[in-house]
């Protein structure tokens, strides 16, 4: 890759990164002990911003649907769990250590003319030999630390779903094909955390276990194909900017008979944002041997009895919202001066209105901006009332942190017979005069609500 173009991409993070701490949405883990390699924090909008994108999953792909059946599993597993799964045995990253100054690294992450030459890119040292190093985190469970308490914190949130597959065929008697789906925080000792939220130590994942009758799990594969993208496009991603990658013959996970990755253009190249696999029998298989429990499914019309096939969309919540924060950051000029903005979609915007008065000493003008702010709080939720510094800074706070819309109150809106108010649009910055009556419903017709 070219020096400049690396260095605009870094430019790009950089005013991510910052953007998200001045206004905040995301601070570093642990921040005033120096932090911790691979955690974030999120602040009061980011939180807000986070919610949303699984508010707007669940939506899609539990409420909206009669087929899914919603799960909150503990993180903490029984150990047969992950030795069932395969995780204790092979969830690796091979890692090389540099002889030299000791720094590990992703073997597979390095450059392969340095790779080859076993050479290590922070101080030229020589790079030991390859080993396997297993990302989940250990721990223990009670007060005795033998190999009987061991637990991890969960690698991914599936196996939660596999290990309560009787408990929702007991207690709801779906019928295939149905689907579990859990939002919830996922662990992995990444050897290189890096690119901000991309790749961290703590996360949140959003996913599925749909389970199907084998003979039928193509066209079920297709549908979560064209579900995943109008997911994208729920949260206000340029789909420009996804692109399917069928993971080859070799490279897909050992359970996983056909994969697509759904891989972005993030400011640091393209990678994965997120999976699409079809598990087939492998984990319910795996773990009605290790438990000895019957995890088969009845078929009272066929009067057959199997193991169900599972296709298995698995998105990343942080992953989204670094996407979003990617897509939306905007630098132009406006009135002759340069200001940086996020351009969200309504649905995931933290703030969805603003409301000012033009002068904060007038009390004519601050009750009129507080009583609106009150009708468009209950209409909206998310408003914000702000009279604090000049006009144009509270119009340039809410463009940052991508507020799409802001209402100011004037003299006009007391004094003339249809109280005008004026509605800025963050993109554009054009300001356009509304009878007061007709706000709640151009406000609704604007944020698609
Ligand atoms: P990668 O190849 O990037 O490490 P993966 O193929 O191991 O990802 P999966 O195991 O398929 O990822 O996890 C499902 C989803 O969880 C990913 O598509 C991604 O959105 C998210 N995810 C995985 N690892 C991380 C991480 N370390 N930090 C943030 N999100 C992650």
């Amino acid at each position: 890759m070219k020096k400049d173009t690396k260095k605009a991409e870094n430019a790009v993070m950089e005013n991510i990164i910052s953007l998200s701490k001045r206004r905040g949405f995301i601070f570093q883990g642990s921040e005033v002990y120096g932090g911790l390699a691979g955690t974030w924090d999120y602040g009061p909008l980011g939180v807000i911003l986070k919610q949303n994108v699984k508010n707007i999953w669940w939506k899609r792909f539990v409420t909206d649907r009669e087929d899914m059946y919603g799960m909150d599993a503990a993180i903490l597993m029984n150990q047969n769990v992950w030795k069932a799964s395969g995780h204790v045995g092979g969830f690796s990253d091979p890692l090389v250590e540099c002889t030299k100054c000791k720094r590990r690294f992703r073997a597979d992450q390095l450059d392969p003319e340095l790779r080859k030459k076993n050479e290590c890119p922070e101080c030229g040292g020589k790079l030991g030999a390859e080993k396997q190093f297993n990302m989940m985190f250990r721990t223990h469970v009670g007060a005795t630390e033998d190999e009987g308490a061991v637990s991890y914190l969960r690698p991914e949130t599936a196996q939660g779903m596999f290990v309560n597959f009787k408990n929702v065929l007991d207690t709801f008697h779906p019928k295939l094909p149905f689907g579990m789906a859990q939002i919830g925080k996922a662990f992995r000792n990444e050897i290189a955390p890096r690119d901000f939220l991309f790749r961290t130590r703590e996360f949140e994942q959003m996913e599925i276990e749909y389970f199907v009758d084998p003979k039928n799990w193509k066209p079920v594969f297709e549908h979560f194909v064209a579900e995943m993208h109008a997911f994208i496009a729920d949260v206000g991603l340029d789909p420009k900017k996804v692109h399917e990658l069928e993971v080859p013959d070799g490279e897909r996970a050992h359970y996983s008979m056909r994969t697509i990755d759904f891989e972005y253009d993030w400011p640091f190249g393209r990678k994965e944002l997120y999976g699409l696999a079809y598990r087939t029998d492998y984990d319910l298989k795996a773990h009605a041997k290790a438990s000895n429990v019957d995890l088969s499914y009845f078929d009272e019309e066929a009067k057959v009895r199997f193991v169900p096939h599972v296709i298995e969309p698995s998105f990343g919540v942080d992953r989204t919202v670094l996407a979003i924060l990617a897509d939306s950051y905007r630098e132009d000029e406006l009135g002759g001066e340069k200001r940086a903005y996020l351009a969200f979609s309504p649905n995931v915007a933290p703030v969805k209105v603003a409301v000012f008065p033009l002068l904060k000493n007038k009390d004519a003008l601050t009750s009129k901006a507080r009583e609106i702010y009150q009708v468009l709080r209950k209409e909206f939720g998310a408003v914000e009332y702000d009279e604090a510094g000049s006009i144009g800074k509270r119009y340039r706070r809410q463009d940052e942190i991508g507020t799409p819309f802001c209402v100011t109150v004037d003299f006009d809106t007391i004094e003339k017979p249809n109280n005008p108010v004026t509605v800025r649009d963050r993109d554009s910055g054009k300001q356009e005069s509304i009878p007061l009556k007709d706000l709640v419903s151009l406000l609704s017709q604007k944020l698609n609500k």
